[in-house]
């Protein structure tokens, strides 16, 4: 099959992670047969470089001429870049939100997986990691607090700030049958999280959860209120498959979850429209600490694009040889330095390796 891939490189270790990606891609394409042509977009700091804005009208048509969009990562030192100059809706990160909404992503999805390999990592007792966990956590991402009415004003002369929490019966039904899409490729349950004790809004979403679940008899479904949830979370992740959640309880739930995971190198993330259409990309940043080194763990980026295969293309065993490439170039004890266990630690012998070989690697798994 074919299919356009727009590459938004970015800034700081954006192209070269994303460079990894496409190289574990092709490997996908020439093994199960596939051509992936890419067609490279600006968005960011180099884009201001290059067109004094950090998203162009070109840009936007180009990403959304493509069948899916993979993305590095934007944005430089935030205290010292010249980038942070300039207006609010001028910098890096004005041009991911307008192309964000420009393609209409209202699903964002963040997996929390940790790895037995990198067990030592995760803060959490190993009588509560177990066997280890994977969840997903579906946040919608263009409604809810952040998107409301919000003022700051005197009233009766004490300052009072205001913002507003909207959500209408359709923007919950499209991101909960996205959710329960979702767990059909997975365990197949769904936890369902919001504050429907106080909040009308979370009895709406309630309700219209119930309405959706009905038409996934095959999916097991559950209500937990926020606060129970982020308690769940750190006291038994395994009872989890797919969390699905308004837009600020998944801001604060999904930072919660990888946490648990470990490094920020590893984290992959979706985010989706009613169509197949998605951008993928790392959860982490543009590291500037750390680009052009040759040392950024390229795997949550690697992830990213397996996520791409499987969420976009429908190619479900090419998303897993990619899963378990990963897997394995890590149980063969490969690290990059953000993953390096703490020095005199117990377990395995490990070796440390650049951007470039970490790449290599997991080429190396796929289709082997
Ligand atoms: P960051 O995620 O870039 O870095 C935080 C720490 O994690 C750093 O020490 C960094 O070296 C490390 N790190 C991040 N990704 C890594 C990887 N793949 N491998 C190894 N180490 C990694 O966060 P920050 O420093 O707060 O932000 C830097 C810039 O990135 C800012 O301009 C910020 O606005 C931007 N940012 C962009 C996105 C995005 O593109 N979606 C997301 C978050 C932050």
């Amino acid at each position: 099959m074919e299919f356009k891939i727009g590459v938004i490189a970015g800034d700081g270790i954006g192209p070269e992670i994303v460079a990894e990606a496409r190289k574990v891609l092709d490997r996908v394409g020439s093994v199960y047969g596939h051509t992936f042509h890419y067609e490279e977009i600006l968005m960011g700091g180099c884009s201001i470089d290059a067109t004094g804005v950090p998203l162009t009208e070109e840009a936007i048509a180009a990403a959304k001429a493509s069948d899916a969009v993979l993305m590095g990562s934007i944005g430089g030192n935030t205290a010292t870049s010249p980038w942070y100059q300039l207006p609010p809706d001028r910098r890096p990160e004005a041009g991911l939100l307008r192309l964000r909404k420009e393609l209409n992503l209202f699903a964002n999805l963040r997996p929390a997986y940790l790895y037995d390999e990198l067990r030592a990592a995760c803060p959490l007792r190993d009588e509560i990691i177990g066997d280890g966990f994977d969840m997903m956590i579906m946040r919608e991402l263009t409604g809810g607090l952040y998107f409301g009415e919000r003022r700051t004003e005197a009233v009766d002369g004490v300052m009072t700030a205001t913002d507003t929490l909207t959500y209408s019966e359709n923007e919950i039904r499209r991101i909960a049958k996205r959710g329960f899409d979702i767990a059909r490729k997975r365990r197949k349950k769904v936890t369902s999280v919001d504050k429907a004790n106080v909040l009308d809004s979370s009895r709406l979403w309630r309700k219209i959860v119930e309405e959706v679940a009905a038409d996934y008899p095959d999916v097991a479904y559950e209500h937990m209120l926020v606060d129970n949830c982020a308690m769940q979370l750190v006291k038994d992740p395994k009872q989890f498959d797919v969390i699905l959640t308004e837009n600020m309880f998944g801001d604060i739930l999904s930072d919660e979850a990888s946490m648990v995971t470990g490094s920020i190198g590893m984290l992959s993330s979706a985010s989706l429209n009613d169509t197949k259409f998605g951008l993928y990309e790392p959860s982490g940043g543009s590291a500037p600490d750390i680009a052009g080194k040759g040392i950024a763990n390229p795997i949550a980026t690697i992830l990213s694009a397996a996520m791409l295969l499987r969420y976009s293309f429908d190619l479900d065993a090419e998303a897993d040889a990619v899963e378990a490439a990963v897997k394995q170039v890590l149980k063969d004890g490969c690290r990059t330095i953000d993953i390096m266990p703490q020095e005199g630690s117990a377990g395995q012998p490990v070796t440390q390796v650049g951007t470039a070989q970490m790449g290599d690697l997991i080429c190396s798994h796929i289709g082997a």
